[in-house]
């Protein structure tokens, strides 16, 4: 279950640090594409720049143009010679840089948004006099004398303003002033509209705000889905290992029960249904073990041969009932004189057997000599019936020429023949003739 646990949490750490590197990765390419954008605006802007000040060089060069006067227009009252007048007495206005970057710049306004205008910290004319922009960037520009422009967005323009340094031709007008050649006299501003720049803007973000739901909602999805299959995988095992469990206790509950069932099934088919004691088949195993351990260790082992006499009489006389139930008699009075080392089994109808161990033939003659009595002492007596019962025996003990089981049956069988044929109710030993 721990192992589960750390699964799912690393599944989830690397989800997490994939989603953040995805993430990270978009913001980037937003803030490159913006920065590129800006680029295309400081180099519109630069561009623009440099023709104003080379025509703005031009005019300077020349030291300011002269144009006809035309719709009322009158001298800059902030000029020296401002005008002249032609032999035909034509009235020429003196055009200086500054009044014609300012022209063109109503010009650029009302024909392309573009909008020039000269500026400085002292200014001649004070139409001159800076804006807060303008103002921010010449104070930026003086205090740090390495940069040649400033820009900013600022609602909808991008402002940018350039240096601009005096020049020989300039001396004429601004020498009075106290500047000298190369100093910073001002700043040429431009100021052009950013509506394509924020469209772009504009685009990439809601861009990129579709690909961090689209990386958000996979990065859950797969968090899930990956849950989910972890989960499953080990509740599938769970249940496999619970099902094996049951199906391996239910194995050893069978595997029980088959071997009570077995032993019963032995116990049932080495027992004799009527007398409850071992029946021929157990004789015969047990006592075939008996005989070849008696042999190889040389001890002595004994059989006695139990024939009840004259039983068919019984039968026809008393019937089969109770016959049965003489033969039960007989097989508790004979139970009930054995060792508990001794076989006693029933081996025919009204045939028992008893294997004795260690015990010779005389040791066995006197046990069913006992028996014997103690069977014709115990009469079947029930309601008007009493029914002595004797029985004739054979005994014979193992001998070297013995070679199995069979051999000291036949032997006490032989004795048991001597029995019957010499009155019944009598014990005798084999004897070999
Ligand atoms: P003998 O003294 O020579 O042994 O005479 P016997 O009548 O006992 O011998 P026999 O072999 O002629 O008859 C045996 C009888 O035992 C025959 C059969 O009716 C009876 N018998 C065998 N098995 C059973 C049994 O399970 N129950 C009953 N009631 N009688 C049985
Ligand atoms: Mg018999
Ligand atoms: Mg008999």
């Amino acid at each position: 279950m721990r192992n589960k646990n750390f699964i799912i949490f690393s599944i989830i750490t690397v989800i997490f640090v994939f989603t953040l590197f995805i993430v990270n990765y978009i913001n980037y390419s937003k803030i490159n594409y913006i920065e590129i954008s800006k680029k295309v605006l400081y180099e519109k802007a630069t561009s623009l720049f440099n023709n104003i000040v080379n025509t703005r060089q031009w005019a300077s060069n020349h030291g300011g143009v002269y144009i006809k006067a035309h719709d009322g227009m009158k001298p800059n009252p902030y000029l020296k010679d401002n005008h002249i007048y032609t032999k035909d007495n034509e009235l020429l206005i003196k055009i200086n840089p500054a009044w014609m970057t300012r022209q063109i710049s109503e010009l650029s306004n009302k024909k392309e948004k573009y909008y020039f205008r000269i500026t400085s910290l002292q200014p001649i004319n004070p139409n001159n006099m800076p804006d807060k922009f303008e103002k921010r960037a010449l104070k930026f520009l003086e205090n740090n004398p390495n940069q040649t422009n400033y820009s900013s967005i600022e609602e909808d323009k991008y402002h940018y303003l350039g240096t601009l340094l005096v020049k020989k031709s300039c001396l004429s007008c601004h020498q009075s002033q106290g500047y000298k050649e190369g100093d910073i006299i001002g700043g040429l501003r431009v100021s052009i509209p950013i509506d394509t720049y924020n469209e772009n803007v504009q685009l990439i973000t809601s861009k990129t705000d579709l690909l961090y739901m689209i990386t958000f909602l996979t990065s859950i999805a797969f968090i899930s889905i990956f849950t989910f299959a972890v989960q499953s995988i080990y509740n599938r095992e769970k249940n496999i290992l619970r099902l094996n469990k049951t199906l391996e206790k239910k194995v050893k509950d069978r595997t029980k029960e088959l071997s009570k069932a077995n032993e019963q099934l032995t116990q049932i088919s080495m027992q004799d249904f009527l007398t409850n004691i071992p029946n021929r088949r157990y004789f015969f195993k047990v006592g075939s073990q008996s005989f070849n351990v008696a042999k190889r260790e040389r001890y002595k082992i004994s059989l006695v041969c139990i024939d009840i006499d004259f039983f068919k009489r019984v039968n026809d006389t008393y019937g089969h009932q109770i016959g049965d139930e003489i033969l039960k008699l007989v097989s508790s009075t004979m139970n009930k004189q054995i060792r508990k080392a001794d076989i006693l089994a029933r081996t025919g109808g009204e045939e028992f057997v008893i294997l004795l161990h260690n015990v010779d033939a005389s040791g066995a003659f006197v046990l069913a000599e006992k028996i014997r009595e103690s069977i014709f002492d115990t009469p079947y007596i029930k309601r008007d019936y009493h029914i002595n019962t004797t029985v004739s025996i054979g005994i014979s003990e193992i001998e070297k020429d013995d070679k199995d089981l069979d051999d000291l049956v036949a032997k006490a069988d032989e004795a048991l023949y001597v029995s019957k044929q010499q009155g019944r109710n009598r014990s005798t030993i084999y004897k070999r003739t």
